[in-house]
């Protein structure tokens, strides 16, 4: 079997659903389950809905709801025939009275409690399956609901739950595969979970992609495939470089490299059940569903370069700190590190030497204020305005030459960098350069590195790859 996950978007509307029902058609030899987002924009709404009842304002709370089941209705009425339409519109109601009744208690509780705000954000996923379940069947395409909510076990954390794995695919083991022997697609809202003792919670905003793959895992799926509104994952930021390409393949660990740096793929945390079950995952786009999209797997093929991506990160500010030479580096760094943490400050990347280090954070100019609370430890440089660019690639790994490769091309566009930082795991490199001269840093290392990769980056030569890049 495999699982088939649509975001927001994909299902935000009856020409959506219509082309996710034609998707999952095609992919019925697979025994493919079925997990959705809320309609497009509705989770945020009931975000809103929440706000509005915690100020009392329960008549805007509930108009907001009802917005919310026009939204359905209107998808509902333009897939199904008028008696399928009135069967969900009665599904539909059940499911907003419970809503409303909770909506009034916070009303009249003037707060909510966190049990209840992820109870409210539950009902958009409750309501987008239940319409994919009706519309499937309508457009010929066998399917029946289960419910995430009984089926998806989680400790009692709110607003983001753990999933507990034993349960949860005790649950799952009991409810789907009797439907997938029944030629029937089950269909699930992702996001949404219940805590053992029965109480309602959710995965956390975006949480659908993780739904898939903890339920991938539970049920050991032939492959996960996400389907966004976008060709998979490229190898830079469109934006910036037009000819970014496609990546066919990426690897888990390259995918996580990407997302700490700002590129915009899956976020790995949502992957971790499948990375710990090494199911693949696909990354596809809904509107061009014959696009052959990315697969994240274990190992990733390798692609024409040597490195799979570039990331780009903005807003970034350097701090160089030299401690007075008495000072012992240990002490230092503990010092300089605490202090970071006061300030709610995540190292991007470090560069130490002794007692001095340059350490990139995100944030600008207003940053300027950390500067005398760092003198205490030594000398400081602040310089903001500066970015990250992130090169990754498992192929880079114990590869002579790389890093020469790399500055040199930059050496000949004139830039200077400011600080470099290989990965510990060796398949990153790292580097900052001002903002001002990001783009240009982007364009040239994608031109030179994925737009025509010379002959010694292919693995036609992997007899030799360390020749690579040495001249
Ligand atoms: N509907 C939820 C959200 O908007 C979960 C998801 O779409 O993944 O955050
Ligand atoms: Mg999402």
């Amino acid at each position: 079997m495999i699982v088939m996950k649509f975001g927001g978007s994909s299902v935000q509307d009856a020409v959506a659903i219509r082309r996710v029902a034609s998707i999952v058609a095609s992919r019925l030899a697979e025994q493919p389950l079925v997990v959705v987002s809320a309609m497009g924009g509705v989770t945020d709404g009931l975000v809103q809905v929440t706000e509005a009842a915690e100020q009392s304002e329960l008549g805007l709370a509930c108009e907001m709801l009802d917005g919310i089941r026009e939204k359905h209705i209107l998808a509902s009425v333009e897939m199904l025939n008028s008696a399928e339409a009135t069967a969900f519109a009665l599904k539909l109601d059940a499911r907003l009275a419970e809503a409303t009744a909770l909506v009034t208690e916070i009303a009249a509780q003037g707060s909510a409690t966190a049990g209840q705000r992820s109870h409210l954000l539950t009902f958009g996923e409750v309501l987008s399956s239940e319409l994919v379940v009706a519309a499937f069947n309508a457009l010929g395409v066998p399917s029946a609901h289960a419910d995430a909510r009984k089926l998806i076990v989680t400790n009692a954390r709110h607003p983001v739950a753990s999933p507990l794995a034993t349960a949860t695919r005790e649950k799952l083991m009991q409810a789907i595969p009797e439907l997938l022997e029944q030629n029937l697609v089950p269909v699930l809202g992702g996001f949404i979970a219940s805590s053992e003792s029965g109480e309602v919670t959710t995965l956390g905003r975006g949480g659908s992609d993780y739904s898939a793959a903890i339920i991938g895992a539970a049920l050991m799926a032939g492959r996960i495939e996400i389907w966004t509104d976008v060709s998979g994952i490229l190898t830079t930021d469109p934006r910036i470089c037009p000819n970014a390409q496609r990546i066919a393949e990426i690897s888990f660990h390259e995918a996580t490299e990407l997302a700490c740096f700002g590129a915009k793929v899956l976020h790995p945390a949502t992957l971790l059940p499948a990375i710990e079950h090494d199911i693949p995952v696909a990354v596809l786009n809904s509107h061009k569903p014959n696009e052959a999209g990315t697969i994240i797997r274990a190992i990733a093929s390798q692609g024409p370069s040597s490195f799979r991506a570039i990331a780009v990160k903005r807003n970034i500010s350097v701090f160089n700190v030299h401690a007075p030479s008495h000072v012992e580096s240990l002490r230092f760094l503990d010092d300089l590190f605490s202090l970071l943490r006061w300030h709610h400050l995540q190292s991007e990347i470090v560069a130490i030497s002794g007692a001095s280090a340059s350490v990139a954070v995100e944030g600008g100019r207003e940053l300027v204020k950390l500067t005398s609370e760092l003198e205490a430890l030594g000398e400081v440089d602040f310089q903001p305005e500066m970015a990250i660019i992130c090169m990754v690639g498992e192929d880079i790994r114990g590869r002579v030459g790389i890093a020469s490769e790399v500055f040199g091309i930059l050496a000949a566009a004139g830039i200077n960098i400011r600080m470099i930082a290989q990965g510990s795991s060796e398949i990153s490199v790292s580097f900052v350069v001002e903002e001002k001269d990001a783009v240009k840093s982007v364009q040239q290392l994608h031109r030179q590195l994925f737009e025509q990769p010379s002959v010694t980056h292919s693995h036609a030569t992997s007899a030799a790859p360390h020749k690579i890049a040495q001249a």
